[in-house]
């Protein structure tokens, strides 16, 4: 990525996919995120707003000081420092869910599961079922492209120690509900890991959706129907996961051997 970019990138300055521009209305509050979400017409001008948000003082500090900080590996190279909004087919069948951007992947490259190893385990499965174009996710505009795949984050800015407070879950709540009702083509969602779990179930909740009472407890495979949708549970491919042999890549490629066969079925929505 070219050096002549601030960091964190100015909205609209030309950073790759940059879905804002200098005129997209900012969240300062947890009010406005539920204002701007609720009322923004195309997933297009969702992705927008949500890289703009500014709702979360500390994520906004961490993002912000991870950015300019840099890791030494990545001195050289501008940080996006940002919220990474959602990104893939916008008639996606199937959505990926995760925890948040990893401070030096997707804050450092704008783009989710990118530029870190969780990623590298991601789109090397997701290349092997014919759902990305290619086995890597490097950077933004590197000519990756999803296939009836579409990927988000639960909380949409880096958190330290990948840990969002509770009301910070709660703040970024609102895009996730936003996204989910701009994507009515998803028939299947595969939740990494028990955080994007639970604010799946809590999402389907709060649209009105029935979800089993007590809630479907998570694990790698577990499964749920939704009404509209069938939630598959993943092991997240953290290096904590893939290191320790908890997840393995045959694990995580049933994973998708099932959702794609799901889809394949054809399953009717509600
Ligand atoms: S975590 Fe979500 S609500 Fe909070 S600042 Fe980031 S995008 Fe906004």
């Amino acid at each position: 990525m070219p050096a002549e970019f601030t960091s964190p990138v100015a909205a609209g300055t030309g950073w790759p996919d940059d879905p804002a521009t200098p005129d997209t209305p900012v969240a300062g509050s947890a009010h406005d995120v539920r204002r701007s979400a609720a009322d923004a017409p195309t997933l297009a001008e969702l992705d927008a707003r949500v890289s703009v948000c500014r709702a979360c003082p500390r994520l906004v500090e961490w993002r912000d000081q991870v950015a300019v900080d840099k890791r030494r590996s990545f001195a050289t190279e501008p940080y996006w420092g940002r919220p990474v909004a959602g990104w893939g087919d916008p008639a996606a069948e199937l959505l990926v869910v995760g925890l948040a951007p990893a401070a030096h992947g997707g804050n450092r490259t704008g783009r989710i599961f990118t530029g870190d190893r969780s990623g590298d385990w991601l789109f090397a499965a997701l290349h092997r079922a014919g759902l990305a174009d290619r086995p890597t996710s490097e950077r933004a505009g590197d000519g990756q492209v999803l296939r009836r795949t579409r990927m988000v984050a639960a909380v949409r800015c880096a958190p330290p120690a990948n840990a969002p407070t509770p009301a910070e879950r709660d703040t970024c709540a609102p895009w996730l509900d936003a996204e989910l009702a701009l994507l009515p083509t998803v028939r299947v969602v595969v939740a990494l890991g028990a955080f994007a779990w639970q604010a799946v179930l809590a999402a389907v909740a709060r649209s009105g959706g029935s979800v089993p009472r007590p809630r479907p407890r998570f694990g790698h495979g577990a499964e749920v129907e939704l009404g509209t949708w069938l939630l598959i549970g993943s092991f997240h491919p953290s290096q904590q996961n893939t290191f320790t042999g908890r997840l393995t890549e045959p694990m995580l490629d049933a994973v998708f051997t099932r959702a794609l066969s799901r889809l394949e079925q054809g399953a009717p929505r509600l």
